[in-house]
Parts: structure tokens; C-alpha cells; sequence
């Protein structure tokens, strides 16, 4: 394989990414460290049900609970095709896709709510309709297609011709500049040849059409085709997960398979551009489809710690258990509001969303995933059985195991848990770079250090002292009631964190980009946040519209904003006083096998063992790249004392 420098990897990132903020972000305010609150409440309204969404939602639901068995569909790996015909039927293969094209026009806030529905029920077919809507040829078409490739392909999308979207290869999972696959221009330039292996394509073999990336000369960029599955010179292979066993996942090979130019969609280098927009709102599914996850682990758990008794009483009266049920209940509350009012935000012009879509994506998969942990453990040895087992046996077939085994990969696909970071850490610093980045680039000349210097004294004179001065202690934000006091610990939070984000860059300089767990940490906290203000606005708009359950709703966001708040104290302290130089040197040391004798007393993997080795790459030896730092910003300070009084621990 090619070995390809950071630098370079980087550069193709820095290509795709979107440089222009023309709409509002409540993320990248909050990575200033300013708070806008009025960008996220009042919280949005439920919207009037349309008549057009309520009878799909009740047809869909009627026919999830009466024709789709979901043990069946994980037992034989495979959609059965009548449950392919029937939801082709109903246009669910078109929720997303405009009327005038066929399909059924939901918003972004009703889609959500099916795939919440689905989410709860079956993660196969979720998969399914998210990989054909939300990134297969639908959503870029939408966005970046001609009117003429919409009339074409769209209206058939609608009617049930299944699509998928191809960019990972064996060489390319979060770094495209590997990519290898190839888009030659025919001689007359009416068609391109592509060549190539795409790998984990999700609908890859039952799709009509793919949305296909490719790299096109003279340049390499990388640019989106729209390819039919029937040409000739196509070959699908199945793959098969420990999960989601019926996705019709498959490696791709292209030989020679000619494309015609008319179904490049936007102009030639924009692929990965494309990809990146329509995973904005495309990634907004699995927030969505895990808030359901999570309610049917509510579910399943309440009415087990009630009937289940050990110890003379039902285990949910044991505190252990109590406090996990709490949590599972604070968490799923805090999951809905922020997929909801991301959803929202999406389908309103005001927003751009691209870093809310990937935090609440990142927060929601990575809570889903602990609730179902945390369900499998109170369900006890039956969270470990199998349905058919525990129906066998005469008990309910309550599918936990099936649930983890689906689960997992929401943390990997549609963008990793770390590519999620480094994406939401690159736009935190973006305001820095832009202003002092010159200040820090050793290339930069002497003459560019002079400018970037005026230019920096100018904006950090006015930014960073209002990044101290607040009114954090103030008695604001009373119309929330008891919420108010999270509410200014988030104000205070925000600037500290706007005022973290600089004293990194003060502290790492051009080294920053590579200070990863800092940066994280600072991700970390913007979603805490984030989840933080969801909730206590949602809290606010049920006790506004004098909903039933507004005290319920107080008492979870309250709940769960006394943990969130712990967590964001508790990163801020890690960001100065941590073990990050120890690690990386001792990962470094695991790395280059210093620490083979931890694994002595093992089957090992044999010969297989150096596949897994790099054999014709070189690895570029980063060595010790961590200095010390010194505390410049002390967790203890008053302004994040939370409002007991409590300053954070340090870490000895
Ligand atoms: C079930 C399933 C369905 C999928 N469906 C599709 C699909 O429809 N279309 C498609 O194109 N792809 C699809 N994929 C591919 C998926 O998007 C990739 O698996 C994902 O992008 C990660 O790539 P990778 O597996 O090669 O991991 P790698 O990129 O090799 O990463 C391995 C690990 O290193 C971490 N890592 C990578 N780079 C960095 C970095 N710079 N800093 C820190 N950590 C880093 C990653 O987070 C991960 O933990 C699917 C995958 C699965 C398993």
C-alpha cells in the first residue's frame, strides 16, 4: 500500500472541509465562549401533525409491530423480501425525498420521529433506510444534483430502488487521501472508466444504484458518481458483522465499468465536499434511532428491576440498581432533546448544523451505547440470552444481546468516535488559526509573524477579557426556574471554555493539532453542554405548555445536569493535570513491541500475526511528542465552582 505522509491526509481534509459560515452554530458561539442560548431556546414546538405524516407513521408502526419479525430477520441474516416490497409500498425508501419527486416530504424532525420508532424495534431495517436516504444517492442528489439527475433518479429511489454510498476501501476508512479507486476520463470525455474496490458499501448488494467516490486526474481529487449496480464490470461479495446480520453489506470491485459524465453529481473534485455536506444532516439518523434504542431499554429495565426479586425485594429497590435506573432515565431524557432540537435546527434556514449533526451523533451513540450495557447488566444472565433461547425456555424474548450486538457499530460507522473529535476540535480552533494561526506556523516568514502579530493583538485586546468578564454569579436566567443554576454554570463553563481553547493554543502552538486527548476533552465538554441547555430547555417548554408529566421532566433534567456538570468539571481538570505524556510514550513503547512480554502465555494469532504488522509501510516514529505543561488555568478557579461551592478535585 502507499504510504501516505500526515501532512498529506490532512491536506485532503483541509480541501473537503468547509471553510464559510454563513448561517449560525450554538457550537461554534460556544467554542468562542459565548453562550447563545437564544439559539437554542425557547425550545422548538411540536409541530402541528401534518395529516400526510400521522397516517404514514400509523401504517408504518401497525406494519413494524404485525409483518416484521426482527428475530427472524437477525436468525437468517436476511430482509425478507416481502418486508423489502411492503416498505417500498408505503414510499418509505422516499420519507426524505420532496413530493414533487415522488416521495413522501418529510421534515427532518418526522423522519426522526420514524426512525425513532424503528430505532426502538428492528436496527437492520433502520440501517437500511438510513444508508439508502441518508447518505445513498437520495440526500447528495438533493443537494448538489441537477434538476435533471433529480427527475431521474429521484422518483425512483422514491419507488423502492435500493442505493448505497461507497467511499471506505481496505486502504480508506477515516482517511481518504488513501483512496485508491479510480475515475479515468474516456478519450471523447463522455464517460469516465472506473477501477477500484470499495469496501462495507451498507445496501452494497441489494442496491440499484451507489453513490460511488473516485479519485479523477489530472489531479487525484477526489470526485461522486452516481453508479448503476447492472453495469457490466461490477462484482458484489457479501460481508457479514457481529451485528445488524441481515445488512446487505458488500465489497465492491469496479473493473472497468464505464460511467457516464452525466452522472457525476456537482463538478469534478467536489466528492469528498459532497460526502461531508450530506453527512451533516445524513448523520442525523442514528441520534434519532438510538434516543429509540434507549426508550426500549427504559422500558425493559423498569419492568424488570420491579419483577424481578432477589434479596427480598425487586432488584430496582436495591440502591446499585436504583441509581442505574435513574441515569438510564436522565440519559434517554437528555438523548431525545438533543436529537429533537438538532432535527429542528435542520430543518430551519437559521442553522448551520455540521457541528451539532456530529456532536449529538457522537453524544447519543456513545450514550445508547452504555444504556444497552448497562440494561444487559440488569437484566442479568437473561440480558446475555439469546430471544429464541429465553422463549424456549418459556420467558418473554426480551432481545438485550441483539440489541449490543447492533448497537456497537454506531460508534464506528457514519464517522468514528474519533474522526467525530478531531472534526468538532478542528472547527473549535478554527476562529485561533484564522486570526493567530501565522503566529504558530513555523513556516510562516518573518514579515507574515509581523502581520499575523497586529492582527492578533487587535481581536484577543477585546475576546479574551470579555472571556473572563460575565455575569455567571448573576441571579439570571430565573424564568427557568431551578434549572437557572445549571444554566449559569453553563455560561460560566462556556467562557472558561473559549479561554482553554486559547491557553491551548498558547501552550502547544503548532503541537496542538497533535494534543488530541486536550482537544477531546474540550469536544467532551462543548457536547456536555450542549446536551446540558436541551434538556433544561425542553424541561422549560413542557412546564411552559403545562404539559402532564413538566415536573417529571424538571426533575430529569435537573438530574441530569447535576452529572453532566461533574463530567465538564471533572474534564476541565484533566485538560492541565493529566497522565497524557506517560501514555502516549508507553502506547508508543506497546507500539514498537517493548511490552511483547505482557503477552507471553496466549494462543496469539498465529500466522496470521504479521498481517496485522505494517510490512511495506513505513511508520513514521512520532517519539515523545508531549512536554509538560503547566497549570495556566487551575480547575479551582471561582468562575466553574459549581453553585454548592464545590471545587473540582485534583487528580494527585
Ligand atoms: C457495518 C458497517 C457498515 C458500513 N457502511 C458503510 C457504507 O455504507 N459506506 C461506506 O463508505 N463505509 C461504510 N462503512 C465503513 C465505516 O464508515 C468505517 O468503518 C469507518 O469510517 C472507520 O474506518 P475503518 O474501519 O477503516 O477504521 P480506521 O480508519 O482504520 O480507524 C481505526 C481506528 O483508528 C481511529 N482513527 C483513525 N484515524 C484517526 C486519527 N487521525 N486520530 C485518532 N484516531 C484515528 C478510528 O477512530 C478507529 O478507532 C461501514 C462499516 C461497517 C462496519
Amino acid at each position: 500500500m502507499e504510504h501516505i505522509e500526515e501532512s498529506k491526509s490532512r491536506q485532503v481534509a483541509e480541501e473537503a472541509r468547509e471553510a464559510q459560515w454563513k448561517r449560525e452554530s450554538f457550537l461554534r458561539d460556544l467554542f468562542l465562549g459565548s453562550f447563545r442560548i437564544d439559539l437554542v431556546h425557547p425550545y422548538p414546538d411540536r409541530p402541528v401533525e401534518r395529516r400526510e405524516f400521522s397516517d404514514f407513521y400509523k401504517s408504518f408502526e401497525d406494519f413494524l409491530v404485525n409483518r416484521v419479525d426482527p428475530v427472524a430477520i437477525d436468525e437468517t441474516g436476511e430482509y425478507p423480501p416481502e418486508v423489502l416490497t411492503e416498505l417500498a409500498a408505503m414510499g418509505a425508501f422516499g420519507m426524505k425525498i420532496p413530493t414533487e419527486y415522488g416521495g413522501l416530504g418529510l421534515t427532518h424532525r418526522e423522519y426522526e420521529r420514524v426512525m425513532e420508532l424503528l430505532g426502538s424495534y428492528d436496527a437492520n431495517i433502520t440501517a437500511l433506510l438510513s444508508a439508502h436516504q441518508s447518505i445513498g444517492v437520495p440526500q447528495p442528489l438533493q443537494l448538489f444534483g441537477t434538476e435533471e439527475q433529480k427527475r431521474k433518479y429521484l422518483p425512483r429511489c422514491a419507488a423502492g430502488a435500493i442505493s448505497g454510498f461507497a467511499l471506505t476501501e481496505p486502504g480508506v476508512g477515516s482517511d481518504p487521501a488513501r483512496m485508491t479507486t479510480t475515475a479515468e476520463p474516456t478519450p471523447d470525455g463522455r464517460a469516465f472508466v472506473l477501477n477500484g474496490t470499495k469496501l462495507w458499501c451498507t445496501n452494497g448488494t441489494l442496491a440499484d444504484l451507489l453513490v460511488v467516490m473516485a479519485k479523477t486526474p489530472p489531479h487525484g481529487r477526489i470526485s461522486a458518481f452516481i453508479v448503476e449496480t447492472a453495469s457490466q464490470g461490477v462484482e458484489r461479495r457479501r460481508c457479514h458483522f457481529m451485528g445488524l446480520k441481515a445488512l446487505a453489506n458488500a465489497e465492491l470491485r469496479f473493473h472497468d465499468v464505464v460511467v457516464p459524465r452525466e452522472n457525476l453529481i456537482g463538478a469534478e473534485g467536489q466528492g469528498l465536499k459532497i460526502a461531508l455536506v450530506t453527512l451533516n444532516t445524513g448523520r442525523l439518523t442514528l441520534p434519532a434511532a438510538t434516543a429509540g434504542g434507549a426508550k426500549a431499554c427504559l422500558e425493559i429495565c423498569r419492568r424488570w428491576s420491579n419483577a424481578r426479586v432477589q434479596w427480598g425485594r425487586p432488584i430496582g429497590k436495591h440502591e446499585a440498581i436504583a441509581h442505574k435506573l435513574a441515569d438510564i432515565a436522565a440519559s434517554t431524557f437528555a438523548m431525545m432533546s438533543v436529537a429533537e432540537l438538532t432535527a429542528d435546527m435542520a430543518d430551519r434556514e437559521r442553522y448551520d448544523i455540521r457541528l451539532e449533526a456530529a456532536a449529538v451523533k457522537e453524544w447519543n451513540t456513545v450514550r445508547g451505547w452504555q444504556i444497552v450495557d448497562e440494561t444487559l447488566g440488569i437484566r442479568g444472565g437473561r440480558g446475555f440470552e439469546t430471544e429464541r433461547s429465553l422463549e424456549a425456555r418459556g420467558e418473554p424474548p426480551v432481545g438485550v444481546e441483539r440489541m449490543m450486538r447492533d448497537s456497537r457499530v454506531n460508534r464506528i460507522f457514519e464517522g468514528s468516535s474519533e474522526i467525530m473529535h478531531l472534526f468538532m476540535a478542528r472547527e473549535a480552533v478554527d476562529t485561533h488559526l484564522r486570526v493567530a494561526g501565522k503566529l504558530i506556523d513555523p513556516k510562516a516568514t518573518g514579515r507574515e509573524k509581523a502581520f499575523a502579530a497586529l492582527k492578533a493583538i487587535a481581536f484577543y485586546a477585546v475576546w479574551y477579557p470579555t472571556r473572563w468578564l460575565g455575569w455567571g454569579f448573576w441571579p439570571r436566567f430565573r424564568a427557568f426556574g431551578p434549572l437557572a443554576r445549571h444554566l449559569r454554570f453553563i455560561d460560566r463553563a462556556s467562557r472558561k471554555l473559549g479561554r482553554s481553547i486559547f491557553h491551548g493554543m498558547l501552550v502547544h502552538r503548532a503541537r496542538l493539532e497533535q494534543r488530541q486527548a486536550f482537544l477531546f476533552r474540550l469536544v467532551n465538554i462543548a457536547m456536555e453542554l450542549f446536551a446540558m441547555v436541551a434538556t433544561i430547555s425542553r424541561a422549560t417548554r413542557m412546564r411552559d405548555e403545562k404539559h402532564d408529566a413538566a415536573g417529571e421532566a424538571r426533575q430529569m433534567a435537573d438530574l441530569f445536569c447535576r452529572g453532566s456538570r461533574r463530567t465538564v468539571i471533572s474534564h476541565f481538570h484533566d485538560l492541565w493535570h493529566q497522565d497524557d505524556a506517560i501514555k502516549y510514550s508507553v502506547g508508543q513503547a506497546v507500539l514498537s513491541g517493548k511490552h511483547t512480554w505482557l503477552e507471553t502465555g496466549i494462543v496469539g494469532l498465529g500466522r496470521y500475526a504479521d498481517k496485522l504488522e505494517p510490512s511495506n509501510e513505513k511508520v513514521v516514529q512520532a517519539g515523545s511528542r508531549h512536554s509538560r505543561v503547566q497549570s495556566i488555568d487551575p480547575p479551582t478557579s471561582p468562575a466553574l465552582r459549581d453553585d454548592q461551592g464545590h471545587a473540582a478535585r485534583r487528580r494527585s
